[in-house]
């Protein structure tokens, strides 16, 4: 017959296992979005990155019409990340490795996260285009309006308090301008996101790229100073 302490030992087990069912089932929550579904949630809301990418992959009118490049470039980083930095097309390296900003513009973008006192794995990478352009030429305003969808989507999955847009094209589509950057970087802008999820502060500054064709006192002075501003806004 089971002892008292046979009994107990037993049902410290089960609380244990409960204990980690209940924690399992809560991560696996999280991962699949699930405390970003209120109720009542629009389509979107109830959408995975990891559907969203599918959905791109199978149906962006841009990337799948277009050819020459390897393989789509989703986004990289923390789905969780209050910052989110937005760039342009994915370049030589990025469409070999299927991962955003790992080329040498991506080094340069390292070492402004590292000097903020961030990771890659704290914030969000992406581009208003997925697939890398013909020679690498700076993507039409027609391609990024039509693959740009998948990043708003990104965007309201997000949910990030700051955006960086990186350069020119990802400026004009996130804050629907055609203001160029020299004229906007280093100013906070609102993005006007579809329902939902406006109230998003961006910061354009200018795209790794440029810095490193560019490397003067002045343009670095002026990508800290933009990346100053964002840690106030984050709080950091
Ligand atoms: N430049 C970009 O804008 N994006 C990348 O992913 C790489 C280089």
């Amino acid at each position: 017959m089971m002892d008292q302490s046979q009994l107990f030992s037993d049902e410290i087990k089960m609380c244990r296992m409960d204990l980690q069912q209940a924690r399992l089932h809560l991560e696996t929550s999280k991962l699949m979005g699930v405390d970003f579904l209120p109720i009542g949630a629009n389509q979107s809301d109830s959408l995975t990155l990891n559907d969203i990418r599918k959905d791109h992959d199978n149906n962006c009118p841009h990337c799948t019409t277009t050819s020459g490049y390897t393989q789509t470039v989703f986004g990289d980083g923390n789905p969780n990340a209050s910052l989110m930095f937005i760039g342009e097309a994915p370049g030589a390296e990025e469409d070999a490795q299927g991962i955003p900003f790992v080329g040498a513009a991506g080094k340069k973008l390292n070492q402004i996260i590292e000097a903020m006192g961030l990771s890659r794995s704290d914030v969000y990478i992406a581009n208003v285009i997925k697939s890398r352009p013909p020679d690498n030429r700076t993507p039409l305003p027609t391609e990024v309006e039509l693959c740009g969808t998948y990043l708003k989507q990104q965007i309201a999955y997000i949910q990030p308090k700051v955006i960086v847009t990186l350069g020119s094209p990802a400026t004009k589509y996130i804050l629907q301008t055609t203001t160029g950057i020299t004229r906007l970087r280093g100013q906070w802008a609102e993005y006007e996101g579809d329902e939902g999820d406006s109230g998003v502060s961006v910061m354009p500054t200018y795209h790794p790229a440029y810095l490193l064709r560019n490397y003067t006192k002045e343009t670095r002075q002026e990508v800290w100073s933009d990346m100053q501003q964002v840690l106030k806004k984050l709080g950091t």
